[in-house]
């Protein structure tokens, strides 16, 4: 994984950096991250403008992208170090859950686009709604 962060920062003319690698390690292996909380898991290590900057340095770099949920974001390495995968977010408690993998919906996809004669290089989908906490009735 390290070997991989280092390719992708060099060929955008980057080196790795204690701080990048600390930013890298706090969404390595987990769950969509809000800025908030990258912020506060770093807090005592890098100030926050640097969270800010190496996010958007590993935004382009192609390491980590964003989520768009309503009207907020989360962050989460890219496909590279997580594989393709969707998620589920819940409204009531804002925890985000990884969807289970389903070869059908990500051909149906792609064939859907190639109808509209668009040759499909990824797609994002983000579904939203209540986990099984937030929907028993209380
Ligand atoms: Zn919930
Ligand atoms: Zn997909």
């Amino acid at each position: 994984m390290i070997n991989t962060l280092r390719a992708l920062l060099k060929q955008k003319g980057y080196s790795l950096t204690k701080p990048r690698l600390i930013v890298f390690g706090v969404l390595a292996g987990k769950e969509p991250q809000t800025m908030a909380e990258i912020i506060g898991l770093t807090a005592n290590k890098i100030d926050r403008a640097t969270v800010y900057r190496t996010i958007e340095l590993f935004e382009q770099a192609g390491i980590a992208h964003r989520l768009n949920i309503g009207f907020k974001y989360k962050i989460e390495l890219t496909e590279v170090f997580n594989g393709h995968h969707h998620h589920l977010h819940c409204t009531a408690c804002g925890r985000t859950f990884p969807l289970p993998a389903n070869p059908m919906l990500e051909t149906m996809i792609d064939t859907v686009a190639s109808k509209a004669d668009f040759a499909p290089r990824g797609h994002q989908l983000e579904i939203y709604g209540l986990c099984q906490n937030c929907s028993k009735p209380s």
